[in-house]
């Protein structure tokens, strides 16, 4: 057993009963407002330490189990525990390529905490910050894992779409020797984790920090690329030994709402892609501004994308921000976290009502939205119609999938709702040596779910290549 401070020992049996559940600080809700910057403050190393010692280290852990990646996280935190953040460092990236991103934007509460023994009653281990924290301190010191055993063997793979799915596969095919070079349209990677998610949950910086990691592992990005538009499906099928695609899903859904294509109705990801490019200045051509200041605004939705809205709003000046939810909030299928951090930002909730139109005024000016009650314990109230004032309405119903046109002619198949076909744990399409993985395989998912697809789908293609080995 060692010391960490005067009062504190490390290796006591019975720490998860001395020391609570703690998270870092966050920002006060008055002062983080007035920035985009990322609300959680930096956990001292000594916090760390105490809170990975909290782990019982069960015999099954659960908590891993959870985890769709399957992180070794009893081992990390006994590292952690230990004050080898290295080789924690280490651990975690050997299942998780985005470590700083899952500890950041998993909702926790759903898997690995909520997993947890302690959960039951003396609070989880803070698993999410602790692989956050030390993936962090990874890249700021300039760690990087080593794959001094590494061969290469001559084999070379182009993936499609730098978001989690696609870097998840790279990572993991550099990892056992084959060269991967990933194309995207935009000119930063990362997808809707740089150009979705807003910078108080996740600040760009790390993306940059994360691709020069990747660089140096040996992955090749070539942004503002576009398959289909700028290079060919069939140059990729001819140059490369495979070619994996993890393009997403970024066409929203409407609900086919009347009064959807009114003025002042914005699509949640049109929202939150202007504000990004905004803020740092991607010159993106296709992207709109839409400056909410002074408005009010009403958010239809209530998964994470609709926190994410509503906290931009707030953060832009709305006059007022209210999330309007068609069930109850303990049906809301975002993380509690988010929701909670958006309660103590001043966003006003309702629960059980379903938008039925969108009204406008003669000349084209949004003026309210109409809802019915979705609580049919109140039958009275069943048909009565609710009407909500706003001057900026945004839909954040959740995406659905965009096939590129090029996928029938080079024999990707589709189901109905448009998501590519694969076959079961292979991420195989139907196109000879064309692999998928990520939400436009299984519909908009989590981050740790596409990266889980892009893993599967590497091993598959080391397999497919025959140079699977034990590096992993
Ligand atoms: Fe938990 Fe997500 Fe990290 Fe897995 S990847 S341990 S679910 S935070």
């Amino acid at each position: 057993m060692s010391e960490i401070k005067n009062k504190y020992v490390i290796g006591d049996a019975l720490s998860f009963l001395k020391e609570s559940r703690k998270l870092a600080p966050k920002r006060k809700a008055k002062s983080r407002t007035d920035d985009f910057s990322e609300i959680y403050q930096i956990k001292k190393e000594s916090d760390l330490v105490i809170q990975a010692d909290r782990c019982l280290d069960c015999g099954n852990p659960y908590c891993e189990w959870k985890c769709p990646i399957h992180n070794y996280i009893p081992n990390w935190l006994e590292l952690v525990a230990n004050q080898q953040f290295d080789k924690a460092a280490a651990l975690m990236h050997q299942t998780n390529p985005l470590p700083e991103i899952c500890g950041r934007v998993c909702p926790q509460d759903r898997l690995c905490e909520q997993a947890c023994t302690l959960n039951t009653g003396l609070g989880a281990v803070t698993i999410g910050e602790i692989e956050k924290n030390i993936a962090d301190f990874a890249l700021n010191n300039d760690w990087r894992p080593d794959l001094s055993r590494v061969k290469n063997t001559g084999k070379k793979v182009a993936i499609v779409g730098a978001g989690p799915a696609g870097i998840a596969c790279a990572e993991l095919l550099v990892r056992n020797g084959v060269r991967a070079i990933v194309f995207d349209k935009y000119p930063e990677i990362g997808g809707l984790l740089t150009f979705g998610i807003p910078e108080f949950k996740l600040e760009k910086s790390i993306l940059v920090k994360r691709r020069i990691f990747l660089e140096d592992l040996g992955v090749k990005f070539v942004l503002n690329t576009e398959i289909g538009k700028d290079k060919h499906i069939q140059d990729l099928q001819n140059e490369f030994d495979g070619v994996f695609l993890g393009m997403g899903t970024y066409r929203a859904v409407d609900g086919n709402l009347p009064g959807r294509e009114n003025k002042g109705v914005i699509a949640a990801l049109d929202y939150l892609i202007g504000n990004v490019n905004q803020q740092k200045n991607y010159q993106m051509v296709d992207s709109h501004y839409y400056d909410l200041k002074n408005k009010n605004v009403i958010v239809l939705g209530g998964g994470d994308t609709a926190m994410d809205c509503v906290r931009s709003a707030v953060r832009q000046k709305a006059k007022s921000v209210t999330c309007v939810y068609r069930k109850t909030e303990v049906e809301m299928p975002g993380s509690r976290t988010e929701v909670k951090n958006a309660k103590e930002e001043g966003v006003k909730f309702i629960f059980n009502l379903q938008p039925i139109a969108i009204k406008s005024s003669s000349n084209n000016k949004l003026e309210s939205i109409d809802f019915e009650r979705t609580n049919f314990d109140v039958l009275k109230h069943k048909d009565e119609v609710v009407n909500l004032q706003a001057e900026s309405v945004i839909l954040a119903f959740g995406f659905r999938a965009n096939p590129a046109k090029w996928f029938e002619q080079s024999g990707i198949s589709t189901d109905t709702s448009g998501l590519v076909s694969t076959l079961p744990n292979t991420g195989k399409t139907t196109a000879t040596n064309i692999y998928a993985g990520g939400d436009m395989v299984s519909g908009a998912d989590l981050v740790v779910t596409a990266i889980a697809q892009g893993r599967g789908a590497a091993k598959q293609i080391l397999n497919d290549l025959e140079v699977l080995n034990d590096l992993f």
